[in-house]
């Protein structure tokens, strides 16, 4: 059965900032039914990876129960100053505003392969960031997941990498 996802997504204008779209996923994680297909269907693209990928905080939402289903390991992204031990660094622009995100050292094996999973795809900082992470530990990225890409980025040229999106939002919508 498909399920048509995208009811579930609201817009909030003028959130954080003004002029921002935002795209809220609380009533998809609030409806069982929709947040159980949401994760099998990014299971089903995720199934050639070594390991899950995700960033801090909406990352982990659909990233650590993708991994769990699979039985893969999830390693997380996250913002500077979260994560214990050595780590490296990468500072990157948003859609609204900057950040610095952070992986462990040695915590993805060289020559591992990973699949990112995320909830938006805006304009691609925070997944280029995270590849660049990646690739700096010697981590080779098949591809990104993400419940929803929104028209009017040229993220997916910057990526270069495979981008599947479960939800396609157009500007407006
Ligand atoms: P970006 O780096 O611009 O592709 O966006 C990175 C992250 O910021 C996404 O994974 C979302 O968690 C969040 N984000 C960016 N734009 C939006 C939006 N319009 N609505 C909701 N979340 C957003």
């Amino acid at each position: 059965m498909v399920m048509k996802l995208k009811k579930y997504i609201r817009t909030v204008y003028d959130f954080p900032k003004k002029g921002i779209e935002f795209k809220d996923i609380s009533l998809l994680l609030a409806n069982g039914k929709a947040l159980h297909y949401t994760i099998n269907e990014m299971a089903k693209l995720a199934k050639d990876a070594d390991i899950i990928v995700g960033p801090d905080a909406r990352g982990f939402l659909f990233g650590t129960p993708v991994a769990a289903k699979l039985s893969k390991p999830f390693i997380m992204i996250r913002k500077q100053g979260k994560l214990p031990g050595e780590v490296r660094s990468y500072d990157y622009g948003l859609e609204y505003g900057r950040d610095i995100l952070e992986i462990q050292k040695g915590i993805a094996k060289k020559g591992q392969k990973a699949v990112i999973i995320d909830d938006v795809l805006a304009t691609g900082g925070t997944l280029k960031a995270i590849i660049k992470l990646l690739e700096a530990e010697g981590v080779e990225v098949l591809r990104v997941i993400v419940l929803m890409e929104l028209e009017g980025f040229d993220s997916r040229n910057m990526l270069n990498c495979e981008v599947k999106n479960l939800i396609y939002i157009k500007k407006g919508e």
